[in-house]
């Protein structure tokens, strides 16, 4: 199964994001994602056999995070895929930290590949056609977190469904 670790979005951050992604949606086109699905991706792992799945659970189910407040400031593209995000400073140090942290435990685990940078950033839409950001509102959101997630990412003709496996202790 193909699993990924996130930070899930409190209910009126996500209600602000999915609002953003109608902004964006309106001018850009292309896929919007749903409100349920708006996260932002800390570790990657790909495929992972069921076996790893359960150790992964149990790993997440035990762990507890540094709370951390992650500011949101800008738009931003990734050209190829079309993909439309929101992100911030990128240097945002307790987010690298803890991604840094994570992948401390994963690598040993064998599951994903540490990137070699980390962009942390939401997207908010794919398969974008129009890709000029310039006339977006500022923005200036504060994403205040204490636990991460464990997700299970199904891919469809529709897109990927995510399911939460496991949650950090908060
Ligand atoms: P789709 O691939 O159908 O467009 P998706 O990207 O939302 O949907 P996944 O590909 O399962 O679903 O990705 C889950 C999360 O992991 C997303 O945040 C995605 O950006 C991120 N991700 C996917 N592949 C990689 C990768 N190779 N490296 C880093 N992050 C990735
Ligand atoms: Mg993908």
């Amino acid at each position: 199964m193909r699993l990924f670790v996130a930070l899930t979005p409190p209910p009126e951050l996500r209600a602000r994001l999915g609002e953003l992604a109608d902004i964006a949606h309106a001018r850009c086109g292309g896929r919007r994602m749903p409100d349920a699905s708006l996260h932002v991706t800390l570790a990657f792992l790909g495929e992972v056999t069921e076996a790893q799945a359960a150790e992964l659970v149990a790993w997440v189910q035990g762990l507890s995070i540094t709370p951390g407040e992650w500011h949101i400031n800008r738009w931003g593209s990734f050209r190829r895929p079309g993909i439309v995000w929101l992100g911030g400073d990128e240097g945002a140090p307790a987010l690298q930290r803890l991604q840094g942290r994570l992948w401390g435990t994963l690598e040993p685990l064998g599951v994903g590949v540490r990137p070699a940078r980390y962009i942390p950033h939401v997207t908010l839409l794919r398969r974008a056609t129009v890709l000029d950001l310039d006339p977006f509102p500022p923005i200036a959101l504060t994403w205040s977190y204490n636990q991460l997630e464990l997700i299970q990412s199904t891919i469809d003709e529709r897109g990927a469904r995510y399911r939460s496996l496991a949650v950090s202790q908060g």
